[in-house]
């Protein structure tokens, strides 16, 4: 921008200097002075353009040197005409509205010069037309201001000779309303202070991965935190995504692909490879929505917080913090769904202890909760690989496995109890103590029982064997001695 402002400078000067000029000589000179800028105006003006409503104008510079080449031709040309006569069929003086200047006939080549030039100015037209089409309504004065600048020279240009205007400096001064308006449009727009790198600086230092592909899958665009996602999802280096195929990604997400390729919008949770738990929110919609052929708008967030403190939710929601077993409520929930994948019969035990206010009242509170906890490593050690265990109350674990029948059911309560009588718990002092429990056992075969009823009836078999004399079995539904003469 600066650029072009200093060349639209220099012709202002170089005409004012024209206009000045008394000999003919000099008169050619400065006109002849004009042409650079003037040239190179318009390929300014379309860098401009170019960066103003493109996020990344990537290797401009070097473009913007060749395709200022032909002027540098031009420039030569125009200096050493009077030998050759290739640029220009007649050169003269002529006054007009009091002012005298140079007039020129280019001939063709020198029109080609110009209509090469011109390119650049019709197409920074266009693509400040695309811009205001498809820039949100909040620009739309400062584009609509900017293109009704820029359009002013590139169309003088075809319309001054039509008008036959030979003023001296005219050129010129169609620059002056060009220059007025990128003024009011682009610098003094307080919401411009960052131009011109602002979208280009905004969407690489954005948190979210945005990848842009077109409807053959290609990535057209993706920004920094995009690629490093995309790396890290898909385990393959951290290379240049930049037109490369979308596939890697979807190739491991089916989910993701049948969003994909369905053109639909989506929203997914992806987990990266590794051991950091890092999990993203994927969210798919398509650019073009009403045409089949679209491409995709993908963003990734990193939800790897987020998932943190949802698994320490539902970790606080669902295990007991003295003994890590699973609590009441989730511990229901658990059996409820082992139900319904019983395929044979399903036991459910209850488990008390037996006079555990004695070992309160002797050892204190935290030796009990000591005891707490050895008792739930044991319950977890015999039980936790046929089924699930819970802290259902204070001092009240339950267990719930599928079992062929009673007996078998019964067998692994024994054996549990027995092997815990055994158990020597060594408390913080060094106080050795054992725990007895009282243990209720219900058993079916039916799919249709809740846990409500399941639980009743352990609850009533517990009981039963703590007036039985404690530290023993029972089964809901046979007395004990029955089961024990068939052991
Ligand atoms: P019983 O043989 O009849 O079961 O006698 P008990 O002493 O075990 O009686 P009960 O089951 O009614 O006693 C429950 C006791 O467990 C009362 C309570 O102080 C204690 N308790 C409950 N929760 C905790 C706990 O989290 N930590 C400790 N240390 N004690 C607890
Ligand atoms: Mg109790
Ligand atoms: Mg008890």
């Amino acid at each position: 921008m600066w650029v072009l402002m200093l060349l639209i400078a220099f012709i202002f000067a170089a005409t004012t200097a024209e206009i000045m000029s008394t000999t003919y000589t000099l008169k050619l000179f400065w006109r002849n002075m004009q042409q650079p800028p003037l040239f190179l105006s318009t390929i300014f003006t379309y860098a401009v353009i170019k960066e103003y409503v493109s996020r990344s104008a990537q290797g401009l510079s070097r473009r913007l040197f060749w395709f200022s080449l032909p002027v540098l031709l031009d420039t030569l040309l125009i200096f050493t005409d009077s030998y050759h006569h290739w640029m220009r069929s007649e050169v003269g003086m002529v006054t007009e509205a009091g002012i005298t200047g140079i007039t020129v006939q280019p001939t063709p080549l020198s029109m080609a010069f110009i209509a090469y030039d011109q390119l650049f100015g019709v197409y920074a037209v266009y693509l400040l037309t695309l811009s205001v089409w498809n820039a949100p309504k909040y620009y739309l004065r400062r584009n609509i201001l900017l293109l009704t600048g820029l359009i002013i020279p590139v169309a003088s240009i075809f319309l001054l000779p039509l008008l036959k205007i030979k003023i001296t400096g005219f050129t010129a001064f169609v620059y002056l309303p060009a220059t007025l308006a990128a003024y009011f449009s682009v610098f003094r727009d307080p919401r411009l202070s960052i131009y011109p790198l602002a979208k280009h600086k905004i969407f690489e230092k954005m948190k979210d991965g945005v990848v842009l592909t077109d409807r053959y899958d290609i990535i057209i665009d993706i920004n920094a935190a995009g690629m490093s996602m995309l790396s890290n999802i898909t385990g393959q280096g951290q290379g240049r995504w930049m037109g490369q195929r979308i596939q890697p990604l979807l190739e491991q997400q089916l989910e993701l692909r049948a969003c994909y390729d369905s053109r639909t919008e989506g929203q997914f949770e992806i987990e990266a490879p590794g051991p950091d738990g890092t999990c993203y929110g994927v969210s798919l919609s398509p650019t073009e929505p009403d045409l089949e052929a679209t491409g995709m708008l993908i963003v990734f967030s990193d939800h790897s917080e987020k998932k943190r403190y949802e698994r320490e939710l539902l970790h606080q929601a669902t295990v007991d913090d003295l003994t890590g077993l699973y609590n009441r409520r989730h511990f229901m929930r658990m059996v409820q769904n082992h139900g319904k994948q019983a395929q044979g019969g399903m036991a459910l035990l209850l488990f008390d202890i037996d006079d555990f206010k004695l070992i309160n009242d002797t050892f204190g509170h935290l030796g009990g909760d000591q005891a707490l906890v050895e008792l739930s490593h044991k319950i977890r050690s015999l039980f936790q690989d046929i089924g699930v265990a819970g802290r259902v109350g204070g001092e009240e674990f339950a267990v719930c496995f599928f079992a062929e029948d009673e007996l078998a059911a019964y067998q692994q309560a024994e054996n549990f109890r027995t092997n815990l009588g055994e158990y020597v718990i060594l408390l913080d002092g060094g106080h050795p103590i054992r725990l007895t429990v009282s243990i209720g056992i219900a058993y079916t075969e039916r799919s249709d029982v809740t846990f409500e009823d399941l639980y009743r009836e352990a609850d009533e078999a517990m009981y039963r064997s703590k007036a039985t004399g404690k530290n023993r079995v029972t089964l809901s539904s046979q007395p004990v001695a029955r089961i024990a003469l068939k052991g």
